[in-house]
């Protein structure tokens, strides 16, 4: 089956990223680790982990098993609330690096700032140790709030190449993508899809799939892309994989952009960075 072309782009520390992802989250074990080579072969680059999806082993032995070059690939995963701070972030990566087992970690995020604790900025230095190491190559953040971009900014001299956040057309996030367009930091969106929840079934975006012909979740995902934000839609099926990615070859007029963005009503989760806390 032909590789689906996702266009490139270039985050602000100069290295390459793609328009749009995929996401891991409860992809385990063999199924898990087939689910993601067939991502991988159908021309997702850009893969989405973390410590706590408990899946790195299965993310590292999906790249070397997909027969992709590995340097063409972005394998992200994040630092989990417990391993805050300076020396955890640095012993963090490493243990991530050495479960991936791919020779450095291309993308390497906070994953939640849990501010009480009050750790992120020692835990972004550590980050940055690991990057002046090699073991990391670009640095960035999840589920952070234009404040603490600022503060983390401001401490250490260093804008995050990422911002991984909730986003879809529930949740757009106006603010804080034009925040980051200022500051060149890439939005990713997580659970894109708002998790399949009543989003597909919008009379608005069936009625755009059937307008467009194409299906509401590729109605979804282009939208993500138009907006300037990488989607990492998460699929255990190689056909919904492809349907997902398959967004480049059509367009929304901009008032049908709009239109999405009018769905908004707020976080669907209990996901306040200000008050939500991860460990
Ligand atoms: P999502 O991608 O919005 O939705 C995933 C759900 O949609 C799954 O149930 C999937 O089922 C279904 N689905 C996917 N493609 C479909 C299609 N074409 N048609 C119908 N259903 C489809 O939600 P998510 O997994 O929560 O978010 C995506 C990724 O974001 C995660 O996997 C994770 O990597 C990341 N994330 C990060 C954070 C953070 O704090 N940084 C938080 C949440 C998520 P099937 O698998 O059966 O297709």
């Amino acid at each position: 089956m032909a590789t689906i072309d996702i266009p490139a782009v270039t985050l602000n520390d100069g290295t390459a990223f793609a328009e749009l992802g995929l996401g891991t989250y409860k992809l385990t074990g063999e199924d898990g680790i087939a689910a993601i080579a067939a991502g991988i072969r159908s021309g997702y680059r850009v893969i989405d982990t973390a410590v706590n999806y408990g899946n790195e082993r299965e993310v590292g032995e999906a790249v070397r098993r997909s027969g992709v070059d590995r340097d063409e690939l972005v394998v992200t995963t994040k630092i989990p609330g417990r391993h805050h701070g300076y020396d955890e972030a640095i012993a963090s990566g490493r243990e991530s690096n050495a479960t991936l087992g791919l020779g450095r970690i291309d993308l390497l995020l906070i994953h939640w700032p849990n501010p009480r604790v009050d750790k992120y900025v020692d835990t972004f230095k550590g980050m940055l140790a690991l990057r002046e190491e090699g073991l990391v190559r670009s640095v960035g953040v999840s589920n952070f709030t234009e404040s603490m971009l600022r503060r983390l900014i401001d401490e250490t001299g260093v804008t995050p190449a990422v911002n991984q956040v909730e986003l879809h057309p529930y949740f757009p996030q106006g603010a804080l993508r034009a925040f980051h367009a200022e500051y060149g930091i890439r939005t990713e969106s997580w659970s894109p899809l708002a998790r399949r929840s009543e989003l597909l079934t919008e009379p608005l975006i069936r009625d755009l799939a059937a307008a467009y012909q194409v299906s509401p979740t590729q109605v979804v995902l282009r939208w993500h892309v138009q907006l300037g934000a990488t989607p990492i839609p998460k699929s255990a099926d190689p056909e919904r994989q492809r349907e997902n990615a398959d967004v480049f070859g059509f367009a929304l007029d901009d008032e049908h952009v709009e239109a999405i963005s009018a769905l908004e009503r707020g976080r669907l989760w209990d996901g306040d960075p200000e008050t939500h806390e991860e460990f």
